[in-house]
């Protein structure tokens, strides 16, 4: 059977991938990187659409291959490439905005939320989601492990597959998102997901375990736990949820009954969290750190990475290039 390919991209930001990252789409590369061709890459170009500041960009590059590394991607399996070492990405991300309306892009929510946080709406940042549609259709990828609050972006890649399609020729599978079970993963805050953007809504995998227990120690709890006789309802805390992914079934029982009971206080609930926490990212500080101290090899992993991408990214434009009448004899 012929096995399905997969991309995924993470931006290099500068921090380091948090629990939300990881639930939300590193799990779901690792699941599927065993039956299936993906391509992952450290999305570059993405991270150009705000300031940043060009002397840090190669080292947060680097830093995000080594938490893919780390956290489990292997190099001889999948291919593991940065964005801007395959310059089709671009090429086809021209093509695929010429089939794009602009009232269609400033509909998607990302956008939105950008302008109001980085106060620009630059082109690179209105047309970022063609860009991310270009990442995928490249290599004709058919999943694309990702959280929730990327789904506009996947519908977003199926209109445009579609749109190119059915007005030159079916070249493109119309991807699928393929989410984990922790796809959403609650803010410390209360509210919403955890994002890098939102200082103290996040653990990063690279938090070593005090500092995990003091950002829980601050993470908001169900309101009607004002004091420790006051009962609460688990399913109003957001510490709870992420008890749901890191704690084992039985002593998530006893969290849930001794919430509603009132026997158990938000502080050692949030200490057994940290606990669980700190032991499941253990083995990943430890690769990481191993990693850190040979970049010499994630270099050259990247650079594989490229070699092997190339070709499948050069096929796919030879493709569009031909029955969009692009190619001369
Ligand atoms: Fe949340 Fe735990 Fe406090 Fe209940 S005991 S409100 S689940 S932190």
């Amino acid at each position: 059977m012929e096995r399905k390919r997969v991309f995924s991209g993470i931006q290099p930001t500068g921090e380091s991938l948090h629990l939300g990252n990881y639930l939300g789409a590193v799990v779901g590369m690792l699941e599927l990187q065993e039956e299936h061709d993906c391509v992952f890459a450290v999305v570059d170009y993405h991270a150009i659409t705000v300031k940043y500041d060009p002397s840090q960009l190669p080292d947060r590059v680097l830093n995000v291959a080594i938490d893919y590394l780390a956290a489990g991607v292997d190099p001889e399996r999948s291919i593991l490439m940065v964005q801007s070492d395959v310059h089709e990405h671009v090429e086809l991300s021209w093509i695929l905005g010429c089939l794009t309306t602009v009232s269609k892009l400033r509909q998607l929510p990302t956008y939105k939320d950008k302008v109001a946080r980085h106060g620009v709406a630059g082109l690179g940042l209105l047309s970022y989601p063609v860009l991310m549609a270009a990442d995928i259709l490249l290599y004709k990828a058919e999943l694309v492990p990702v959280g929730k609050d990327q789904l506009p972006h996947i519908e977003f890649t199926r209109e445009v597959a579609r749109a190119f399609n059915r007005t030159f020729a079916p070249l493109f599978p119309e991807p699928q998102a393929h989410l984990t079970s922790g796809a959403v993963v609650p803010s410390l805050l209360g509210q919403g997901a955890m994002a890098k953007s939102v200082p103290g809504s996040y653990i990063a995998l690279t938090d070593e375990p005090r500092v995990i227990a003091s950002k829980l120690a601050g993470a908001v709890t169900d309101s009607a736990r004002q004091r420790l006789r006051d009962a609460g309802e688990p399913t109003h805390c957001n510490v709870y949820a992420l008890h749901r992914l890191y704690t084992p079934a039985e002593q998530l029982s006893e969290i849930a009954t001794g919430c509603r009971r009132a026997t158990i206080g938000c502080l050692d609930c949030k200490a057994i969290l940290a606990r669980e926490i700190g032991e499941n990212l253990a083995s990943f500080r430890e690769r990481r750190r191993e990693l850190a101290a040979d970049p010499e090899y994630v270099r050259d992993v990247l650079c594989d990475g490229a070699e092997r991408a190339r070709p499948i990214a050069q096929a796919t434009m030879a493709e569009v290039k031909e029955v969009m009448g692009l190619l001369r004899q």
